[in-house]
């Protein structure tokens, strides 16, 4: 069965607008240039972890020429934000889809040269055989597209006022300060839908699926703050895919770093303020202007014992994924759309045709196909997944769409997501947890590319201002 969603042949909107850029004049050398700091100007410091948080920091530290070393333990910066190159087509490491509203991306990214395409702002939800006719039903927003969601409100994909509810949340959302959002009293995403007044077909349906595909969480225990938060972003913007894949954001950061200013394959086995970083090696690295912690949850407690412990109360949040990618010759629905399975039965999470967004994630005449499941499957190899995805996904299309399906790859993503179920902090947590020693990461704000910009920036701050560094942004 190949799907035309009619609905959505209206065209979508254009390339995001470019958003004001934070333009940087540091120069190749400034690891080395002098601060306005008598003394200081040997010294540096230390950054350990270079995903978006750790080269977040990099950027302002930068900014403010202050000497630093970023020190990395993998091959390549990006952290959980990476994109491998396999035969021509673009495998973004897990399923990442970039909002264009994050404003602290909007700050340090150049929308522009990451050349961002456009994901059609609504889901196709996949409710299988028997339910009214088509097993595909499309949910657009209501207030951005009220033409275009006629024919959702008529979809058995919740009830009319369900629909309505989505888009009031969005707008209640957008008009909320973020600071006002994060520090809201808090519940569980679950009963915060229930208390909103969401009805059980619309949950099951649509929600739960889209929202376990952004946190990972089935049980939708996630803080509400950060449902909210997820909500606003939605509301205010687009959601994209860079040209180049989703490392491109990554990319760019590092792209613009000082040379020479990044060590990568140097993973950091302790911390002492008062010497700076010991790597695995042995080899001792300075950091007398301090040392921001930037890895992920469960590296940041071993590096940094004096880390507050989660609070006993918290069930062991797992946030896993797996992402498999296809080759194939064509794409059984047209439209850049995400796909959600709201059928309750399967494995399947979502899925989309990454070709239909964006054109140079597969070789010319070649579609790519990413499937996303939520848990880990340990007990399944590889072959085994790929080949019930595709079972499963032929009950979907019929067997004649899934047939030219090559499997391509399997990324299984053990750690996604820090735990953000209640009770959270992610309003703005003092990065200061030592002397001279900073933390940050999505951990430490919320777990979006934006939240751990915000808190590689808030350390890069703290510890300019802890050392009497800070001057204005050139
Ligand atoms: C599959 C998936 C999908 C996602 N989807 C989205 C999305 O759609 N939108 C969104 O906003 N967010 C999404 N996220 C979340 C987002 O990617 C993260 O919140 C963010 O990238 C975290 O950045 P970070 O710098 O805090 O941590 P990380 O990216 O984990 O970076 C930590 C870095 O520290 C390095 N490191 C670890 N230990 C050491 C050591 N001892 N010494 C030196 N280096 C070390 C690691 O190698 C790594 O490079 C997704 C995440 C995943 C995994």
């Amino acid at each position: 069965m190949r799907v035309h969603a009619a609905h959505l042949l209206v065209p979508v909107p254009s390339t995001p607008r470019r958003h004001a850029t934070l333009r940087f004049t540091v120069s190749a050398t400034a690891t080395s240039v002098n601060v306005n700091q008598a003394g200081a100007a040997s010294k540096q410091a230390v950054i350990v972890g270079g995903g978006l948080a750790g080269l977040a920091a990099a950027t302002h530290l930068a900014s403010l020429s202050v000497p630093f070393t970023l020190l990395e333990a993998s091959d390549r910066v990006g952290g959980r934000v990476a994109t491998d190159e396999v035969d021509g087509y673009l495998l973004d490491r897990g399923f990442q889809i970039f909002l264009t509203a994050y404003p602290e991306c909007q700050r340090l990214l150049d929308f522009q040269a990451l050349r961002l395409q456009p994901f059609f702002p609504g889901a196709l939800v996949y409710l299988g055989a028997g339910e009214g006719g088509s097993p595909f039903h499309m949910l657009s927003d209501p207030f951005r597209f009220p033409i275009r969601s006629l024919s959702s409100v008529f979809s058995p994909v919740g009830t009319l006022p369900d629909k309505l509810l989505v888009g009031i949340t969005r707008l209640r959302a957008a008009a909320t300060p973020d600071d006002v959002i994060l520090s809201s009293p808090e519940t569980t995403t679950a009963r915060h839908l229930e208390k909103l007044g969401f009805s059980p077909s619309i949950v099951e349906r649509f929600l739960r699926p889209f929202l376990a595909g952004i946190f990972f969480d089935p049980g939708l225990d996630t803080s509400s703050r950060l449902f909210e938060l997820v909500f606003k972003r939605l509301a205010l913007g687009e959601n994209a895919l860079p040209e180049a894949g989703i490392g491109a954001i990554a990319a760019q950061l590092a792209d613009r770093l000082p040379a020479g200013s990044v060590r990568l394959n140097a993973r950091a086995a302790s911390i002492d303020p008062s010497s700076g970083v010991t790597l695995d090696t042995g080899e001792a690295v300075s950091g007398e202007l301090g040392v921001i912690v930037a890895v992920e949850q469960p590296e940041a407690e071993k590096l940094l014992p004096q880390l507050p412990a989660r609070p006993k109360s918290k069930k062991p949040a797992e946030r896993r994924t797996v992402c498999l990618y296809f080759s194939a010759d064509r794409a059984a629905v047209q439209e850049p759309v995400l796909l959600l399975n709201g059928s309750g039965k399967g494995i399947v999470n979502n899925m989309f045709f990454a070709t239909n967004v964006a054109p140079s994630y597969a070789p010319a005449g070649k579609v790519l196909v990413s499937v996303s499941l939520v848990g880990s499957f340990a007990e399944r190899e590889d072959g085994e997944l790929a080949g019930e995805v595709v079972r499963e996904l032929g009950g979907w299309f019929g067997a004649g769409e899934v047939a030219s399906w090559a499997h391509l790859r399997t990324y299984r993503i053990g750690f996604a997501q820090p735990d953000q179920t209640p009770p959270t902090e992610p309003a703005g947590r003092d990065p200061r947890v030592g002397d001279g020693v900073y933390v940050c990461g999505d951990h430490w704000c919320s777990a979006t590319f934006d939240g751990a910009m915000v808190s590689g920036r808030r350390a890069a701050e703290a510890l300019a201002n802890d050392g009497g560094l800070s001057q204005s942004l050139s």
